[in-house]
């Protein structure tokens, strides 16, 4: 049975003319879903009975048959989510003051391999439906008890390799009658697929980018990130750069310091060029190691060194701090620990 939070609320109007429902009960549902946060069908009080009975014939309500919630000392939680084929994703909660961010995971496993994300070692599986990307936020949303503020697309998988999924999810996450999150408050972080960014150009929302760049030479990036041989550097930037310009909405360039790798002056100096060139701000994220990863951290000297080279030619430049890292919840490290966990 297709699950209900796979529809646009236009989508599910049309979908109940086929079961001769009105439209007011497609807006009606909507609101229980997106709003109160229904996840039984029975939840929905003042919905009659011949109304939910067809409903409960007709759809599913939930993406996930199981969970596992792990909560680090910082206070961001991971969730485990077990699908209905019995294949597992992960989200990241992430709380900091008046923000509550979720991290969202758009495929099952990924096809590139990056030689920093532990993502990138569990095979690629196949992409998330439009339900399985939404129902993230609202599950996260019904089990901490608090509003999701921000989302960022930064979880497993590349999302502008499940484009169609992404941007309908996008669409709901985004509409009045959905949750509400302002396009500004979403954020699409890619490696570098190029076809995916060019098509993001089409849709008509100011969401934000973030290129997970990490090196600055083609030879590096291919290295790092094998996705670069097809597409380099070079057009990369300029998808990012044609972004800008269409949606004036800052690119954000991520870079994970590696020991030895990516870490010296000159490459400060080659993305400080870049970042200039696309008027773009940098994060600098700590390499969260893990045993089958051959790459080391920096120290924080080292961070704030890199830092400091970048600040002096005038790039606007934050560390991030990583979170969750005993959960295996920071960046890069989702699906690093999930294999043999039953839910
Ligand atoms: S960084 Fe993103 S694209 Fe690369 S392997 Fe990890 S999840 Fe996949």
């Amino acid at each position: 049975m297709p699950l209900l939070k796979e529809y646009t609320l236009t989508a599910l109007k049309e979908d109940f003319q086929r079961l001769r429902l009105p439209g007011y009960r497609a807006k009606q549902v909507f609101h229980w879903i997106y709003k109160k946060g229904a996840r039984e069908f029975t939840a929905m009080a003042n919905l009659p009975d011949h109304l939910l009975q067809v409903l409960a014939e007709n759809y599913e309500l939930n993406a996930f048959v199981g969970a596992r919630e792990y909560i680090s000392r910082d206070g961001s939680r991971k969730y485990l989510l077990k699908l209905h084929d019995s294949n597992q994703v992960e989200s990241v909660f992430i709380p900091a003051g008046e923000r509550n961010t979720l991290c969202v995971s758009t495929q099952v496993g990924c096809k590139f391999s990056c030689g920093m994300c532990a993502s990138g070692r569990k095979s690629f599986v196949r992409d998330l439906t439009i339900a399985e990307i939404v129902d993230q936020l609202l599950y996260v949303q019904q089990q901490t008890g608090t509003k999701i503020t921000n989302i960022v697309f930064m979880g497993m998988g590349e999302p502008l390799e499940n484009y169609e999924n992404v941007i309908r999810a996008i669409e709901i996450i985004n509409s009045h009658e959905g949750p509400g999150i302002a396009a500004r408050r979403i954020t699409i972080s890619t490696a570098g697929y190029l076809p995916g960014l060019k098509k993001l150009m089409d849709f008509n929302r100011q969401v934000n980018l973030s290129l997970s760049l990490h090196a600055t030479t083609d030879e590096q990036r291919t290295k790092l990130m094998p996705i670069n041989k097809k597409y380099p550097l070079k057009e990369i930037i300029k998808a990012c750069a044609d972004y800008f310009h269409k949606t004036s909405r800052i690119v954000t360039l991520e870079y994970v310091l590696l020991k030895g790798f990516n870490d010296a002056l000159i490459d400060a100096q080659r993305l400080s060029t870049i970042a200039h060139g696309l008027k773009a701000k940098v994060n600098l994220l700590p390499f969260n190691p893990f045993p089958e990863l051959q790459y080391k951290p920096v120290d924080q000297k080292a961070m704030e060194q890199f830092e400091s080279w970048l600040k002096s030619r005038k790039i606007p430049v934050t560390i991030r701090e990583s979170r969750g890292i005993d959960i295996f919840a920071a960046c890069g490290q989702l699906a690093a620990k999930i294999s043999g966990v039953e839910l």
